[in-house]
């Protein structure tokens, strides 16, 4: 459930009953972290058994929309988290949660704690109460204030950004089969003068959400052609299955299509009509 990493450790720690008060997070990516974190707080308070879609439950509607209360994320404001923030948190959790089992806070960046920010957080975590669980996320647990870090039950997720089937979620399986309707789709747009995108990719793709992950992966194709043209890292094995035979300068701008594409997506848009649009934009 969350691709091979160490919150699967917190998930049986609550399966045990075992949940701690408070995690130190250290990991090499805030976003995906934030990402699989808010899965795990929807499995943990889910009150139908979690599935992996749970769409008729409103505790997992108001999670997915950042609009449950019980569920309060602190970023630093400027540079620096303040002490008026924790206040307002610990103001925030003096009452029962209403929907979930769990009031959750999450301390991004905990290492902007200041001294008189972590100490308002101190108290907090020094007398937990029950049922309140918080999970401080840093890059650098090493730069933490000891205080808080000796509270706290330190966990490592770290991803290797060259994973696509971490990133996005998918089976390896899922990313062939993306890769190959891909390879096909890119190959027909070179070569082929009628592109048939309803039969090529819409009956294939009839869900907004996985159009979106195919074309966030030929965003990754032309990007990792990008960096192999820049003699930078890339990932071999993508370009392993799909040769991108084109110079920077006719890439930069395919990379500029397709993230215009993912963007209109997003908008209530017709999908053929969008796809079509593409397709010229490619040729150009
Ligand atoms: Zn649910």
């Amino acid at each position: 459930m969350f691709a091979k990493n160490n919150l699967i450790d917190i998930y049986n720690k609550y399966r045990e009953k075992k949940l701690a008060h408070a995690y130190l997070v250290e990991t090499n990516n805030l976003t995906q972290l934030t990402e699989d974190l808010k899965l795990l707080i929807k499995v943990i308070n889910c009150p139908e058994e979690y599935h992996e879609s749970c769409q008729n439950c409103n505790l997992c509607n108001l999670i997915d929309k950042n609009n449950l209360p019980s569920l309060i994320t602190i970023n630093p404001d400027g540079a620096m988290i303040k002490k008026n923030q924790i206040e307002e948190l610990k103001k925030a959790f003096e009452t029962k949660p209403i929907y979930s089992k769990y009031n959750i806070y999450i301390i991004n960046n905990a290492e902007k704690l200041n001294s008189s920010s972590a100490n308002a957080m101190l108290k907090f975590i020094e007398e937990p109460t029950d049922g309140i669980i918080g999970f401080f996320l840093t890059n650098n647990k090493d730069i933490i204030i000891p205080t808080i870090k000796s509270r706290c039950q330190c966990i490592v997720v770290n991803y290797e950004s060259e994973d696509l089937c971490q990133k996005y979620n998918l089976t390896e399986e899922e990313l062939k089969n993306n890769i190959i309707i891909i390879n096909d789709y890119l190959n027909k747009i070179a070569n082929q003068e009628l592109i048939n995108n309803k039969e090529l990719i819409l009956t294939k793709y009839p869900e907004r959400k996985n159009l979106e992950i195919l074309f966030k992966l030929i965003f990754e194709v032309y990007y990792n052609a990008f960096l192999k043209k820049l003699n930078k890292k890339y990932n071999e094995k993508l370009l392993s299955s799909i040769n991108i035979n084109e110079s920077i300068q006719q890439i930069i701008p395919k990379l500029n299509i397709i993230t215009k594409f993912l963007q209109d997506l997003s908008y209530n848009v017709n999908m053929e009509l969008l796809l079509d649009k593409f397709v010229i934009e490619m040729r150009d």
